[in-house]
């Protein structure tokens, strides 16, 4: 009987520290199975592209008619890009073509006007940007040019 209790008391012994190996072996093996799910999670996507929005201007400089386009941030009121496109007939309000020739000239496909080159070269363009960049900020207030923008430097209304 003495040996039996013995024998009882030593395989209860053993039983509970088996169990308590296997009890730190599930614990072990479930944080690593969290870790795996933690790392195989797909990435956070990130966040969508801020939209941005065009805004067209209409202005007539050196006898053409220009459309310039500003690409703004709206959400953080950033004036990122300008575009001052091609010239436009004034009277037929179309896109001219630059024509080469003994001399350069930019013609209407429709009434067969011609403008001088200088009409829209460089410095026509940046001074029909600028304005169109003046009129917008004195508009939207809000908004402000995008720090690097490559675009003539527009004269920004006084602060209210
Ligand atoms: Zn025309």
């Amino acid at each position: 009987m003495v040996l039996f209790l013995i024998l009882f008391a030593v395989l209860s012994a053993a039983f509970a520290a088996e169990a308590a190996r296997l009890t730190d072996e599930l614990r072990l093996a479930r944080l690593a199975l969290a870790e795996s799910e933690r790392r195989l999670a797909p990435a956070p996507t990130p966040p969508p592209p801020t939209p941005v929005r065009a805004f067209e201007c209409r202005r007539e400089h050196s006898g053409l008619l220009w459309f310039p386009i500003l690409t703004a941030k709206d959400e953080e009121k950033l004036i990122v890009g300008v575009s001052s496109g091609l010239p436009h007939c004034l009277r037929c309000v179309r896109p001219l073509r630059l024509r080469s020739g003994r001399t350069e000239a930019w013609v209407c496909s429709a009434c067969a006007a011609r403008h001088p080159a200088e009409a829209a070269d460089l410095k026509a363009t940046d001074e029909v940007l600028t304005g169109c960049l003046s009129d917008f900020f004195a508009r939207h207030p809000a908004y402000r040019p995008a720090p690097g923008l490559s675009a003539p430097k527009a004269a920004r209304p006084a602060a209210a």
